[in-house]
């Protein structure tokens, strides 16, 4: 009965799939882009630059001190683009896209830590990036809006596996609209979260227009993290919008690029634009 044969196939194809696509979804941001609409319609314009709130470690004025050979009016010191490397993997601006994958691309992080907050999959960060997502949730807390994370630390072996499923089951051209290569998942770096509110948006494109996805726009950088793939930069990020990936680069990166007017990392440390891999 090959017709029937056929259609038990087809069915249990059907079902692989769903299968991983939601594997996918409750690893969560298992595909990278995390985009579950790839084509949903713009939501958000690009920011207009923000005026810049005073940086918590500007030191206060001390009158006492008498400094006589500076000039009346110093300027600020310039922003120190070479303070941390970009392709060090343990640094905390390491910059991961498809056209720069981590060295080891089976690096893991050392210093891995479950944070103390609200978490779906437990997933672990790196212990800077986790103490700057306890005191982001608690600071959104205390303004009333409930953060919460989703998403953290992936390692390679689990890129691997969910990459290719997608390469098995849909070929490697759809594969890579979906899903991150191994070793070149920003979630790799153990510096990457994705969050989400109380409401219907998680890793959904709506999620931007959230309290929780308004609030983490006006104030993420002051916790030192960073909105990795802003609305309409595709082209130079590699991924569509995911107004619930952020990145943490430390308060100092992330302010300064906010100040800029930057949108993403790859623009502001002028590196190539990442659309695709190169092969
Ligand atoms: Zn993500």
């Amino acid at each position: 009965m090959p017709a029937l044969r056929f259609r038990s196939i087809a069915r249990v194809s059907a079902v692989a799939i769903a299968s991983v696509l939601a594997a996918g979804l409750l690893t969560s941001c298992a595909s990278e882009p995390d985009a579950i609409h790839p084509t949903a319609p713009a939501t958000k314009g690009k920011e207009t630059p923000k005026p810049v709130a005073p940086k918590a470690e500007d030191p206060p004025a001390s009158p006492e001190v008498s400094a006589p050979e500076e000039p009346a009016a110093p300027e600020s010191p310039a922003f120190d683009r070479a303070a941390h490397s970009l392709d060090d993997p343990n640094s905390i601006w390491v910059i991961a896209n498809k056209l720069r994958p981590l060295t080891p691309q089976t690096y893991t992080p050392g210093d891995l830590v479950v944070p103390n907050v609200r978490n779906t999959n437990g997933q672990p960060l790196r212990q800077v990036a986790a103490g700057a997502t306890e005191q982001m949730v608690a600071a959104a807390a205390a303004d009333g809006v409930a953060i919460h994370l989703v998403s953290a630390f992936r390692d390679y072996d689990t890129q691997v596996s969910i990459y290719g499923s997608f390469v098995a089951n849909q070929g490697q051209a759809f594969a890579d609209t979906t899903s991150a290569r191994p070793g070149h998942s920003e979630h790799q770096t153990g510096l990457t979260a994705d969050f989400a509110g109380d409401d219907a948006c998680t890793l959904d494109t709506c999620f931007a227009d959230t309290a929780a996805g308004q609030w983490l726009q006006k104030y993420a950088a002051d916790f030192g993290f960073t909105m990795r793939y802003p609305d309409g930069y595709e082209g130079i990020t590699g991924y569509f919008f995911e107004p619930w990936h952020y990145r943490y680069v430390g308060v100092e990166l992330a302010q300064e690029v906010k100040a800029q007017g930057m949108q993403t990392l790859e623009e502001f440390f002028g590196l190539p634009a990442a659309a695709d891999y190169a092969g």
